[in-house]
């Protein structure tokens, strides 16, 4: 008896022609959300819900919300029922894309207009998110032609506003009610080219700003002023010694392992050389290990400014700049991480293992509402660049992987 997940996976390969289909049809509907000046996800939404019906989907539902300019934002949900119906494996993927950028980077091929050549598909949103999202549907359809019903039910989520904050998105489908506490859910909008990196986990983010308030004064007079730059720069060495050394647990899951602390960006001060500076702005970034809270390192980055106010006479002031507490991170022993390290390596013959990055996907708004989610896909990291591209052959690698994971106990 040939083995039932081998023939559906086999499926994958005659469907090849469909999928880049597919793909190429949606890359010249942008699907670009309103706030960046597109005409939102509508065309696009309109031809999947055509596409998933001729498929086969035991449900096929439409949720809609109205954004801030107006637009109607649709997000599509469906499902195929398995044999155990009371759990669903989901597939989050999102339907609009970023803008094309400077048009004459695209060397390959106009944003809109796709290009199938030597094994890839240009065009923008070819990796961000239609590989993922065509591997998917597809997947489900390798199913049909077989008559196999998955183990456990099957739901795609095909969402709005992914690159504008997902507000109309997936926030919106989350307060729907729509996924259980059990489910699995996997969210392929990241990866590394191999296909071995299962994000499980991201920092929290801190971008903050110094500002450093002295006296201005003529250069051959120091004394009669206070140098705000000099002040500052005493600063951010005490801050590039204090914080990696109080800070300094490691986590071998992330990479790096350890908590960042970087001073950034520079302001400029005075324009002229002989004025002492009396006002100095540099910037911070900061990547902080999920086991510290942000706001403990802020008070100690205030302990620290004290003593430089002290010691030099000037008046610090931080402020944030971008500040994002991370999402309790998904166990590595979760069965979607497990299931889905099985199914890579059968499909492409890697070890793929949990790892953290320095921030921020989707999978975090599912953390936060208390769902693992698992990030993965196999792909080179093209996106939001010119001359986006999707590699044919992980489109259907990624389809065969789902394949494994649908019929999976
Ligand atoms: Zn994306």
């Amino acid at each position: 008896m040939p083995n039932p997940v081998e023939s559906v996976v086999k499926n994958i390969d005659a469907l090849k022609d469909e999928m880049v289909k597919a793909l190429c049809d949606m890359i010249r509907m942008p699907a670009i959300t309103p706030v960046n000046g597109g005409e939102g996800e509508g065309k696009k939404a309109e031809y999947l819900e055509n596409l998933l019906r001729r498929i086969g989907f035991d449900e096929i539902k439409r949720y809609e919300t109205t954004d801030s300019t107006g637009a109607v934002r649709p997000s599509l949900v469906a499902i195929l029922r398995g044999k155990n119906a009371a759990q669903t494996l989901w597939v989050m993927t999102h339907t609009d894309v970023v803008p094309a950028g400077d048009l004459k980077l695209w060397t390959e091929t106009p944003p809109f207009e796709p290009l199938v050549k030597e094994g890839k598909v240009y065009g923008r949103g070819a990796e961000d998110n239609m590989q993922s999202m065509v591997a998917s549907i597809f997947a489900v359809k390798a199913l049909k032609m077989a008559g196999v019903v998955p183990e456990r039910s099957i739901g795609l989520a095909l969402v709005a506003d992914e690159e504008t904050g997902s507000e109309y998105g997936i926030k919106f489908l989350i307060n729907q009610g729509i996924f259980k506490k059990d489910d699995l859910i996997l969210v392929p909008d990241g990866g590394n080219e191999k296909g071995t990196m299962l994000e499980v986990a991201e920092k929290s983010i801190a971008w903050i700003k110094i500002t450093t308030k002295g006296k201005q004064c003529h250069a051959s007079m120091p004394e009669r002023g206070i140098n705000a730059f000099k002040a500052a720069s005493e600063f951010v060495v005490l801050l590039s010694k204090a914080l990696p050394k109080k800070y300094n647990v490691k986590d071998k899951l992330f990479d790096p392992s350890k908590s960042t602390f970087e001073p950034t960006k520079k302001e400029a001060n005075v324009p002229n050389v002989n004025t002492i500076p009396g006002e100095d702005v540099f910037y911070m970034d900061m990547r902080i290990l999920p086991c510290y809270d942000p706001d403990e390192v802020l008070v100690y980055i205030s302990e620290l400014k004290q003593k430089i106010e002290k010691k030099r006479g000037v008046t610090v002031s931080v402020e944030k700049v971008q500040y994002d507490k991370a999402a309790p991170p998904t166990n590595q022993e979760a069965p979607v991480v497990q299931m889905l390290a099985a199914a890579v390596k059968k499909i492409y013959k890697a070890k793929a293992k949990p790892m953290g990055i320095g921030g921020g996907t989707c999978a975090a708004i599912f953390r936060r509402a208390g769902y693992p989610a698992v990030v993965w896909s196999k792909i080179d990291d093209t996106c939001h660049g010119p001359n986006e591209y999707a590699i044919i052959e992980n489109l259907l690698g990624d389809a065969k992987v789902y394949v494994n994971m649908y019929m999976m106990l």
